[in-house]
């Protein structure tokens, strides 16, 4: 069955819920919205859609004489008068700057507040540099090659911890983050941070700058603030799971991820703050204890927005005053006391199936202290190299078919969300319904006459595959 364009009517709907009666009744103000579920679901090909006013002819609207063309030859680009024009004209900018150094002129901005050249403006623009280089994108202490205000000649960042973390969020949504979450350091969130991270201790010190060693990486105690930045994997590919796509999916976010932390690191450089990368803790910890998400069964974090489909949680140490943010409850971690769908349907058993969590994990890989669901990691195929006979490739699965795995366009789900965040009673039929729509399980596609897969060829999603909306 394909989801991608299924359509359910509103009788065949309750007839697969194998409700009647008063249930029907109390179903009824939401099941029509089920019906329109293709013009939710994206494109209906993949064929770019335009306006109709857009009309294809055989020539373009421009003229063009093809006998009066001819090959360009780009050495041009680089010599002679097309230099002397550019740096002629580079020189006036200076020149009207009352300068000869472009440093010089950077530094004028963001002394004045130029409106798009501030401190802040230029901050962001240093983060995304790192795009242009072959810098490792992920260190401790990252690139630190852009202008801090020392050398700008101006006094560093100062707003309060409010704007901080809203400016944090903005500029995080153009780094590739759907959100940012905030906690300060204490005595007890401490114990998130690792010892060791597979090579170098973590240790805090009374030192005024961070740095690293062979054996430890150092955070100085003034870095109390804690950010973490959520990257999402594309909807439409992670639903194809197990297989190639989904891979291909978890490879853009990773590329995405990567970069996160040395566009943060730039960013807080330029406006003066100390950000150290690499992300030592469990992936769920801090998105769980900013309010990103809740922790799920499959140890994983579910979103209000995007469910499990998240591929990485970089989180940063900054001495940048933050507002924190607090946890949240929107009833998802109740759901999965009932739901179970992504334990049941995981290949390897790997995420369990007992209602209750625990207090105890499978072994020394599972940390103490949070009663969970814990993953017996070591069997997941979530890994790489992971080959079986089930399926193909990158698994994947429990991430795809996470009940709150849907595409953020889809209304319904939206009600449906609204309804687990303040009782429970429903959820045995919500996790019900999202059988009857057979979605997520697309596993042994080619065994069950699933077209998902196929389907994802013929969908023209957004760059990326990320859906997005402004909110
Ligand atoms: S990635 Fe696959 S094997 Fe690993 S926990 Fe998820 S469903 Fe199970
Ligand atoms: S599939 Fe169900 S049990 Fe698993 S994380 Fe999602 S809501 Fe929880």
């Amino acid at each position: 069955m394909s989801k991608f364009h299924s359509s359910v009517s509103r009788r065949d709907f309750m007839k697969g819920l194998g409700l009647a009666g008063a249930s029907i009744g109390a179903l009824s103000a939401v099941a029509p919205m089920f019906s329109d579920m293709d013009e939710v679901m994206g494109a209906p090909a993949g064929d770019l859609k335009r306006p109709w006013y857009v009309k294809e002819k055989d020539t373009p609207a421009v003229e063009i004489d093809w006998s009066l063309m001819k090959r360009y030859d780009k050495r041009i680009f680089s010599t002679g008068d097309f230099q002397k024009i550019n740096d002629a004209s580079k020189d006036l900018v200076l020149k009207l700057e009352g300068t000869t150094d472009i440093n010089e002129a950077h530094s004028k901005w963001a002394k004045a507040n130029t409106p798009g050249m501030t401190l802040r403006d230029q901050a962001l623009w240093n983060g995304t540099q790192i795009s242009r280089s072959f810098e490792p994108p992920y260190t401790f202490l990252g690139p630190q090659k852009s202008k801090t205000p020392e050398i700008l000649g101006v006094p560093k960042w100062s707003a309060t911890p409010e704007e901080n973390t809203r400016i944090l969020r903005v500029a995080g949504r153009l780094f590739g983050a759907f959100t940012v979450g905030v906690a300060e350091l204490n005595e007890q969130n401490i114990k998130i941070i690792w010892s060791n991270n597979g090579k170098q201790d973590i240790v805090f010190e009374d030192v005024d700058e961070p740095y690293t060693t062979a054996t430890k990486y150092v955070v100085p105690r003034k870095c109390k603030y804690v950010f973490v930045a959520d990257t999402r994997h594309g909807e439409h590919a992670t639903k194809t799971a197990p297989g190639a796509i989904i891979n291909s999916a978890q490879q853009i976010a990773y590329f995405t991820a990567a970069h996160m932390d040395s566009r943060f690191q730039e960013f807080l450089r330029t406006l003066g703050y100390s950000c150290l990368g690499t992300s030592p803790a469990g992936s769920a910890s801090w998105p769980v204890m900013t309010g990103v998400g809740e922790l799920g069964r499959g140890a994983n974090v579910i979103t209000p927005e995007h469910g499990a489909m998240h591929r990485k949680f970089n989180f940063f140490f900054t001495d940048m005053p933050l507002a924190p943010t607090k946890p949240i409850d929107a009833g998802m971690n109740r759901f999965c006391y009932t739901c179970k769908k992504c334990g049941i349907q995981c290949p390897t058993s790997t995420i369990p199936i007992e209602t209750e969590p625990t207090w105890e994990g499978h072994g020394a890989w599972n940390n103490s202290g949070v009663k969970a669901w814990f993953l017996n990691y070591p069997t997941c195929g979530g890994k790489f190299d992971y080959k079986s006979t089930w399926g193909p490739g990158y698994c994947g699965m429990c991430m795809a078919n996470c009940v709150f795995s849907k595409f953020d366009d889809a209304n319904v789900h939206e009600i449906v969300k609204a309804v687990a965040s303040t009782t429970s009673v429903f959820n045995a039929f919500f996790n019900n319904m999202d059988d009857t729509f057979q979605y997520g399980q697309n596993w042994r596609a080619h065994q069950m006459g699933d077209t998902y897969i196929e389907d994802w060829w013929n969908t023209m999603g957004p760059e990326f595959g990320y859906l997005t909306r402004t909110g």
